[in-house]
């Protein structure tokens, strides 16, 4: 490379889907961009995070409709259930995206640097490759993408063995017997989900009072419930005191909040404790980069720029929620602002938060605890699935969809759905929020017959207090 082609108008360290994304943006604004990667293109989200456990899901979820299949008239004689063939499979989506992205980044111009990116300061990034050997790149801006990864608690040592972390529990071939999943937040109640569908006794131990402690409590208490039915354990209020590996095993010291205490033997273990911010080896001190006093993810501000002029962050690494659409998001708000061609913002108050098991559970904006602990005038509709129609026909009426409206303005402060398509039908209360739509609107606007669809125009008028079908 010539000098001259060692310089660009933006550098972005990171090709997870905050990085891959904002380097996209830049090339279509006319800058010259570089994207640092170290490993596959597409980051924790592509290759080890939302895509291939989506996939597993999928396989979980058949694997789970084959269990009636008889009520669709199809009998299986000696039918077998192994991991190994969905885990390929879910490599196959995998790398098929994260090729993508490499095709992406031809398309638009974007320069693939493979290595690890660390800051110089003024405006210099260096790049370290395989083979130890270093170029350095100078750039206008400078966009830190670098994500997260696993949480690892002293008493739990994670040796993707026997204690897995997500990315362990990935590349299995095999279901183990027995699995204890520590964390019950929406990493832990998927692979919960997928374990116990490849027949797994599967244990959900979490530290809180309950599981997806995040959501609404109606909805954490509905997951809870499903998922007893098919006899996951659930052990909230309980904490891993210890762990011992040994050739059979792990062997789990539990303790309840009544400091009752349990000893669990299982075959594995997955930690799904939360997620650290990758900030080290980065030269942010030398760039003088400050971080978050809790949580030490990059400070930065509502255009994404950290306190160093040039040096940006986004996504995992510039603090929760961590999702990849709200990476998305950031990378395409600071690289249109950075080129001075946007003028927003990312609007934190409306994130999806998805978790993809059986069944789905999603929401967006307040919920009902927070009505009221914020001392709202607010009410509360709730519209289950065994009253629509096409649900009913999908043999899938398990959940509701629930929403929480401002009773002066009929504002809608929270949507949060369980059950079937509940991720996806989400998008119309994301969508009605954004636009400031009222609950009337929503339900005014005609959804077609018979869908799941129609559950959101009912749990419109629950929250009127005249649902049509319940
Ligand atoms: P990342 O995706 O973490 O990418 C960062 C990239 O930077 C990595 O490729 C890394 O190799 C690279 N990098 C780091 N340091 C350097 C360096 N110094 N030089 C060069 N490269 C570097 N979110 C959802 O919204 N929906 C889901 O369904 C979902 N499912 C998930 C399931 C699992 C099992 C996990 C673990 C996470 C899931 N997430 C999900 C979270 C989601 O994956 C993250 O929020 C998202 O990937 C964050 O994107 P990012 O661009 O900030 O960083």
């Amino acid at each position: 490379m010539t000098g001259d082609e060692r310089s660009f108008d933006l550098v972005i360290i990171g090709s997870g889907p905050g990085g891959y994304v904002a380097a996209i943006r830049g090339a279509q604004l006319g800058m010259r961009v570089a994207c640092v990667e170290r490993e596959k293109l597409g980051g924790v989200c592509l290759n080890i995070g939302c895509i291939p456990t989506k996939a597993l899901l999928t396989s979980a979820s058949f694997v789970q409709e084959m269990r009636r299949s008889e009520s669709h008239g199809v009998v299986f004689e000696n039918a077998t259930v192994s991991l190994g063939p969905a885990q390929e499979r879910s490599r196959k989506a995998a790398d098929q995206l994260n090729r993508g992205v490499g095709h992406l980044f031809k398309k638009n111009g974007v320069s693939h640097l493979q290595g690890i990116g660390r800051l110089l300061g003024e405006g210099k990034v260096e790049v370290e490759g395989a083979g130890g050997e270093k170029a350095v790149y100078r750039a206008d801006h400078v966009v830190i993408a670098t994500g997260s990864r696993p949480r690892d608690l002293p008493m739990l040592k994670i040796d993707e063995g026997k204690i897995w972390s997500s990315t362990g529990a990935l590349f299995q071939k095999e279901a183990p017997k027995s699995l204890a999943v520590v964390g019950a937040g929406a990493v832990g109640m998927e692979f919960a989900d997928i374990y116990s569908a490849y027949g797994s006794e599967v244990h959900v131990i979490e530290m809180l009072d309950r599981v997806l402690p995040l959501e609404d409590k109606e909805s954490s208490a509905a997951v809870a419930r499903s998922y007893k039915k098919r006899k996951i354990r659930i052990l909230t209020s309980t904490t891993v005191q210890a762990s011992e590996v040994s050739d059979a095993g792990v062997k789990l010291n539990l303790k309840d909040k009544d400091g009752k205490e349990e000893v669990l033997e299982v075959e594995r273990v997955l930690s799904a404790v939360g997620r650290v911010p990758n900030t080290e080896g980065l030269g942010l001190d030398t760039a003088g980069v400050r971080l978050t006093e809790r949580g030490g993810f990059i400070q930065v501000d509502r255009y994404l720029r950290t306190n160093v002029e040039g040096v940006y962050a986004i996504g995992d690494v510039a603090g929760p929620p961590l999702l990849a659409h709200k990476a998305s998001h950031e990378g395409i708000v600071c690289v249109e602002h950075l080129a001075g061609e946007g003028h927003g913002t990312v609007d934190y108050s409306n994130i999806p938060n998805c978790t993809y098991a059986h069944p789905e559970v999603a929401s967006v904006g307040l919920t009902e605890e927070q009505a009221e602990a914020e001392g709202l005038d607010f009410e509360v509709g709730k519209f289950p699935w065994v009253g629509n129609g096409r649900a009913v026909a999908s043999g899938d009426t398990e959940g509701f969809i629930k929403v929480i409206r401002d009773r002066r303005y009929s504002e809608i402060l929270g949507a949060h759905i369980v059950g079937p398509h509940a991720t996806e039908l989400i998008a119309e209360f994301v969508i009605g929020r954004h636009l400031e739509s009222t609950v009337e609107e929503l339900e005014k606007a005609m959804h077609p017959h018979p869908t799941l669809s129609e559950g959101v125009a009912e749990g419109a008028l629950a929250a009127l207090g005249r649902a049509i079908h319940v």
